[in-house]
């Protein structure tokens, strides 16, 4: 099983590469993840929070497993503005509001390099645009008001303490 990357760990920061080949190795991570996701008691699972700049996510928002390589996101016209609550397991501890549309157009390929086109509404929706965020070096805590970031502070600081000491 892996070990979560935590912030400040400068590869939650970083853009992930794109996928080009689907191999048996990349089985093997997404395997691994999965068995991470499901112990953690995450929602989803981006591969920099376990490290790996690629461009590959897990979701499982209470409708099954999905795995998605390469996913795309974009915002259809009739989808409207929903604030909710949400934590992170690179976060520990912090949980913030955060506004996100509630429909997102999703392309992606499968584990068999299938192709995947739909519409997610909803929590999918919502935990697709956190995992694919973190996809692209976004957190949570990017998408908060200065104001709430202050309040959260010393929580940061904490994290931020723990792991100098950890490395
Ligand atoms: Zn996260």
């Amino acid at each position: 099983m892996y070990n979560i990357v935590t912030y400040p760990d400068p590869v939650l920061r970083t853009r992930a590469d794109e996928i080009l080949e689907i191999d048996d190795e990349l089985h093997e991570i997404i395997e691994e993840m999965t068995e991470t996701m499901y112990v953690k008691d995450g929602v989803g699972l981006a591969a920099n929070q376990i490290g790996l700049t690629k461009r590959l996510i897990i979701v499982d928002a209470g409708e099954g497993l999905m795995v998605l390589i390469n996913p795309v996101l974009t915002v259809p016209e009739d989808a409207r503005a929903d604030s909710m609550d949400e934590g992170c397991l690179s976060l520990p501890d912090i949980r913030v509001d955060v506004t996100r549309p509630d429909r997102v157009h999703l392309t992606a390929l499968d584990p068999d390099n299938k192709s995947i086109d739909l519409i997610a509404d909803g929590l999918l929706a919502r935990v697709l645009q956190h995992e694919t965020d973190h996809l692209n070096g976004k957190m949570i805590i990017d998408h908060i008001s200065s104001i709430t970031r202050r309040l959260l502070r010393t929580k940061l600081r904490k994290l931020e303490k723990s792991h100098t000491e950890a490395s």
